[in-house]
């Protein structure tokens, strides 16, 4: 088993900007060190973010504009910058995969385990898993590492994602400790 750590939307709107929450900020110290863990043990760190395009991206029919490429609410938030070594990837939709390059990358990296963290739990995380799943990887989901608007959309995602996508949901303790 090969893994790979995705860290999926961990980017300044969507933890202390506009789309922000305090839901959100408390999963950036558990990344922070799941991420010191995959770094040290040589796991690949996959960072994929928003980076929509200004007035015209499609997402923007649905939500307030947010992530806009350059701007400083898309950039990956300060704690958990990324670090030598590690990969970043942009996005304009929800799944980690879409027209990002991310199934070339982790092929190249030989993973067949995606660890998948990041924001938010039922929407981009999911999306995540669910092309992971098509492709044909194993989907690991530390639920310290992601989170929802609400607890129930964090039960409903995480347990979706285990039904559907066949998800192991553990805990970054548990796969800091082995
Ligand atoms: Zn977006």
């Amino acid at each position: 088993m090969r893994q790979a750590v995705l860290v999926v939307d961990v980017i300044n709107d969507f933890v202390s900007g506009a789309m922000g929450s305090e839901r959100a900020a408390r999963v950036v110290p558990n990344i922070r060190r799941l991420l010191d863990h995959a770094r040290e043990r040589g796991i690949p760190v996959v960072y994929v973010t928003d980076a929509h395009l200004p007035g015209i991206d499609h997402e923007f029919n649905l939500w307030p504009s947010h992530a806009v490429e350059g701007s400083e609410g898309a950039q990956i938030v300060e704690a958990i910058a990324p670090k030598a070594g590690d990969y970043h990837l942009k996005k304009r939709r929800y799944s980690a995969f879409h027209e990002t390059g991310l199934d070339g990358l982790l092929r190249e990296l030989k993973a067949d385990t995606v660890i998948i963290t990041g924001l938010v739990t039922d929407i981009c995380v999911q999306h995540t898993a669910a092309d992971a799943f098509f492709q044909g990887y194993r989907i690991v989901i530390p639920r310290d590492c992601v989170e929802a608007r609400s607890d129930e959309e964090q039960e409903a995602g995480l347990r979706y994602m285990e039904r559907n996508y066949g998800a192991e949901t553990t805990t970054s303790e548990k796969l800091i400790q082995g």
